[in-house]
């Protein structure tokens, strides 16, 4: 077990939910099932990846076993992201086993975060498994900046994608990271575009996760900075409402649609945190931006007790940290953790 220095008060672990030190309820599980992508996005990859060997990635009776322990202790809504999820070739049977907690109200939501490339041939049957919604990153409208952001990748198979999620009904987010002098200024027309279609649109900054081989600094557009400028041409109105998640929601008068902002370094969203995210070789990670962790897949492999389990998930969300501290430190240019954002879920 890995526990960052943090003071934490006692808790009661009898209750049937997952309840942290600090009182937040853990009630949302995100599981990354691959660290594989078939893109490799500047921020978030270096262009030589090195990927881990398929033994120690979890099987899908494992996942299931895993998510399912975590939906028994209170877990209302699961997010299967990467790495890129649809890359994983069995991730459709992982899908329709885990939607038999949808059907039996166990599970409030059962969703992704994907890159859209694969998209076109797994819509209809996400949609059909039971998936309402996919949230598909997508940086830019321009094909030879996607390419170029992405290191090879084709604009076209994600806009087909995303046509493909629409026609079967599923609900689509667009998510994009915001990069400084590399798709600033066609952040407007993004949310016109995403508002036209019907879809909602967060902005994300840059989080100082794993070597990419670039530059973090000159990546990092606080999106602080971005929001100013977006109130000089769009009226923006806070919502109150929440996805669940930790952006802040506004609404666009323009464009009728709503426009969130996720700002991990300038603004800390950590005191609502009802999360935990599990990698695909089964390492617990109990914050995004901190290091503790806890490795369940030992759990996982070495016993068929359900009960020894729960009482791993549980020890566990006793070491969830109050907040991360995330940092670009313009001096050391290097990344605040060494992980990537592949292998943690984003
Ligand atoms: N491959 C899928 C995709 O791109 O949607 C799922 C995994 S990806 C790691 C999830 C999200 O994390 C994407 O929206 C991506 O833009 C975002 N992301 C990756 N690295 C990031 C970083 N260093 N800072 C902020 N967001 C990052
Ligand atoms: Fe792949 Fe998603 Fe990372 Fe881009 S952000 S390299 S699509 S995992």
């Amino acid at each position: 077990m890995v526990v960052s220095n943090a003071v934490r008060p006692k808790q009661d672990q009898s209750s049937s939910g997952l309840v942290d030190p600090f009182f937040r309820s853990v009630t949302y599980l995100r599981v990354s099932v691959t660290d594989r992508c078939d893109l490799r996005c500047s921020y978030c990859m270096s262009e030589n990846m090195r990927f881990l060997p398929k033994k120690d990635l979890l099987s899908v009776a494992e996942l299931d076993r895993l998510c399912t322990a975590f939906i028994n202790r209170g877990v209302r809504k699961l997010r299967l992201t990467g790495g890129e999820p649809l890359v994983r070739k069995d991730f459709m049977s992982l899908v329709r086993i885990l939607s038999r907690h949808l059907a039996s109200g166990m599970l409030d939501e059962l969703t992704l975060t994907t890159n859209g490339t694969q998209l076109a041939g797994a819509a209809a049957g996400l949609a059909e498994a039971g998936i309402r919604r996919v949230n598909v990153s997508l940086d830019t409208l321009d094909p030879d900046l996607f390419r170029s952001t992405t290191r090879g990748g084709d604009l076209q198979r994600v806009l087909d994608g995303i046509a493909a999620a629409r026609k079967a009904g599923l609900l689509v987010k667009i998510n994009t990271v915001a990069l400084k002098g590399i798709n600033e200024a066609e952040i407007p027309s993004l949310i016109r575009w995403s508002h036209a279609l019907g879809m909602d649109i967060t902005l994300i900054e840059t989080m100082p996760l794993g070597d990419t081989g670039e530059d973090r600094t000159k990546q990092y557009l606080p999106l602080s900075e971005v929001r100013e400028r977006l109130a000089e041409t769009f009226t923006l109105h806070s919502l109150s409402e929440r996805s669940g998640g930790p952006a802040l929601y506004f609404s666009v008068a323009e464009t009728s649609g709503r426009l969130g902002f996720i700002t991990p370094l300038t603004h800390n969203f950590c005191e609502n945190c009802n999360r935990v995210r599990l990698t695909c070789t089964g390492r617990l990670f109990m914050c995004l931006g901190q290091e503790d962790s806890v490795d369940l897949r030992e759990v996982l492999r070495s016993t068929s007790d359900e009960a020894a389990l729960d009482a791993a998930i549980v020890n566990a969300i006793q070491v969830k940290p109050r907040g991360h501290d995330f940092v670009i430190d313009r001096m050391r240019r290097k990344p605040t953790l060494g992980r990537h954002m592949s292998m943690t879920g984003g």
